[in-house]
């Protein structure tokens, strides 16, 4: 029979059914009760009224969409004109640009320096929570802007015009000098081919122009491995001047109007992190400014780092919400074996152990926003000095993995790259590389701790105000205290204590802020001899449904 004949119900292969509806249109704060309590517990409750409208925004199909086709087109580097002129230009599709826009629009650039108030940290943590769960790509330059601030403060005579623009609202992706624009970006350039991690490696020159010293100018020449967002109007750099490593602020445009000669080489062909440019850059005589005293530039770029570090720790525990969001909502819709998999035994225990790592990351990183609200609390900012690179080494850690079994759960459609799966997984690794790998972290617990004893007495303090309220914590921090005394080999086991410091603080934190079935399944589930390896691992008698149900989207 030819197909001009085929009787068109013959034509009818199948109906579509069993697939969940699109997770789109949905109010992302308000689905979420962890971030909701977290916000008040943490002290900024006055703030949800306005992350009420922006949940509308991040969940909405139109912003979800924009972090596809921002991924789909990768930037693009020119580097000369067709006059043969040198441009270095970076172009991005029309997407990333929006997001950008929404991203400053909201002030995740720089609101808590902008306009101070209490839980002003804290606020735009939740709010970025939001943000980066929509795309986490673009998060690169505005962590870096935001990060800036602080290295910024060093050099105010230099950098005044700097932190003004930066404080705008607006997003201006212009390539001109700085002073003609709206609103500007800030990038970071630290790592070269010998050494990321040691930076006293740099082999990058700065040579003075005149008076050495703070606020001077010197001409860099050089070369830097990873330049992150290339068309920022500013970088932080590092370079060796004659009284050794240290930091400058290197405009894309010099001031006499003529460019910067800050030479894109090319961009990094990245795994994850599509849609941001990473670049390979050369410094032939670039002018710049040095912030703070010379010989100190890793005391003052660390500033910066520190910041960008806790930004990983928002980053991160914004990617396992969203794939803890994917897996909930598809198990909620998908049936096998003539059931919904929500309601199946084993799915239950990896979907509410999911969920609790999700929920535990944000509580963990809730806290350090609370503690960046506190610059005159001297225990607040201990606490923030370890906490931090405790928190950034155990939730970024924690994210590949957790990124991978909700990928799973949702089967091969989350193997496709019409789902936001495969990017989160991609995404999921990143943060745990840059600014500061892993070791490096544990490396920096144990130089914390050496340097200043008693960030360790504080850390634990916090812990230990769940004491007596769970057995299997107490017999954990018990075992912890006991081990951290031991100083043979300490740096050899740093993981395995920074492991147990982060699951006793954020076992603590749970256990004083969550729902009693959650916190007990935490412990349980993390504190216990018994307790397995991988994700779906939770013992009997923890009530999987209402840790579920407390973490699944509805519909709104
Ligand atoms: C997508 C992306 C964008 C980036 N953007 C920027 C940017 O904008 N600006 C910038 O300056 N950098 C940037 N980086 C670089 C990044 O910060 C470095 O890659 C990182 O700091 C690690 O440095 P490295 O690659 O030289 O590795 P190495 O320093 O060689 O480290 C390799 C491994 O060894 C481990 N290690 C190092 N020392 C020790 C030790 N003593 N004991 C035990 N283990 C150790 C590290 O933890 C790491 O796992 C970017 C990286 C990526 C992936």
């Amino acid at each position: 029979m030819s197909s001009a004949t085929t009787p068109s119900f013959m034509a009818v292969t199948h109906k579509v059914e069993n697939q969940p509806p699109l997770l789109v249109n949905y109010n992302s704060f308000l689905q979420d009760a962890a971030l909701q309590e977290r916000l008040k517990r943490e002290g900024a409750d006055w703030a949800k009224a306005d992350l009420t409208r922006y949940g509308k925004i991040t969940g909405s199909e139109e912003m979800i969409q924009l972090g596809f086709d921002a991924n789909e087109h990768p930037p693009q580097l020119e580097t000369h004109d067709r006059r043969g002129e040198r441009v270095d230009r970076v172009r991005f599709h029309p997407a990333y640009h929006q997001l950008m826009n929404q991203a400053i629009q909201e002030g995740l650039q720089a609101s808590p320096w902008s306009h101070p108030r209490p839980g002003a940290h804290v606020a735009r943590a939740a709010k970025y929570y939001l943000h980066a769960q929509v795309e986490a790509a673009h998060g690169c330059p505005i962590t870096m802007s935001f990060a800036a601030l602080p290295t910024l403060l060093k050099q105010k005579d230099v950098t005044q015009p700097w932190i003004e623009k930066l404080f705008s609202h607006q997003y201006d992706p212009d390539n001109r000098p700085f002073e003609q624009k709206t609103g500007i970006t800030l990038g970071m350039a630290m790592t070269e081919k010998q050494g990321g991690s040691d930076v006293r490696s740099n082999t990058t020159r700065a040579y003075p122009l005149g008076q050495e010293g703070a606020g001077q100018a010197y001409e860099l020449v050089g070369h830097k491995y990873f330049v992150s967002a290339p068309m920022s109007d500013g970088f932080l750099v590092l370079a060796q001047a004659p009284g050794g490593l240290s930091c400058f602020l290197l405009p894309r445009w010099r001031p006499d109007g003529s460019k910067n000669p800050l030479q894109i080489q090319q961009l990094k062909n990245k795994m994850g992190n599509v849609a941001n440019a990473s670049s390979e850059t050369e410094l032939r005589g670039a002018l710049a400014w040095m912030l703070g005293e010379e010989g100190k530039g890793v005391r003052n770029i660390i500033e910066m780092v520190s910041m960008t570090r806790y930004d990983c720790m928002i980053g991160s525990s914004a990617g396992m919400r969203q794939a803890t969001l994917q897996a909930l909502h598809h198990a909620a819709h998908r049936q096998a074996f003539g059931n919904l998999l929500n309601r199946q035994p084993l799915m239950q225990n990896l979907l509410a152990d999911l969920a609790l790592e999700s929920e535990a990351a944000l509580a963990f990183t809730l806290r350090l926003s609370r503690a960046l609200d506190q610059t005159d609390n001297k225990e607040e900012q201990a606490l923030l000095r370890l906490a931090r690179a405790i928190g950034k080494y155990w939730i970024c850690k924690r994210t590949p993995n957790h990124a991978y079994e909700a990928m799973e759960v949702i089967g091969g459609s989350g193997v496709m790259e019409n789902h936001i799966m495969p990017r989160l997984f991609r995404e999921s690794p990143v943060n745990s590389i840059w600014e500061g790998s892993g070791n490096i972290q544990c490396l920096d617990v144990l130089r914390a701790v050496h340097k200043e004893p008693a960030c360790l007495d504080i850390y634990m303090q916090e812990v230990l105000q769940a004491q007596g309220q769970n057995k299997q914590l107490d017999y954990f921090v018990k075992q912890l205290q006991q081990d951290l005394q031991d100083t043979e080999q300490l740096e050899y086991r740093a993981r395995n204590l920074v492991d147990r410091l982060a699951l006793a603080m954020q076992a603590s934190l749970l256990i004083r802020s969550s729902p009693g079935y959650l916190a007990d399944a935490f412990c349980a589930s993390r504190l216990t001899a018994s307790a397995g390896l991988n994700y779906g691992n939770l013992p009997k008698g923890v009530d999987c449904r209402a840790i579920i149900d407390r973490a699944t989207p509805g519909t709104d």
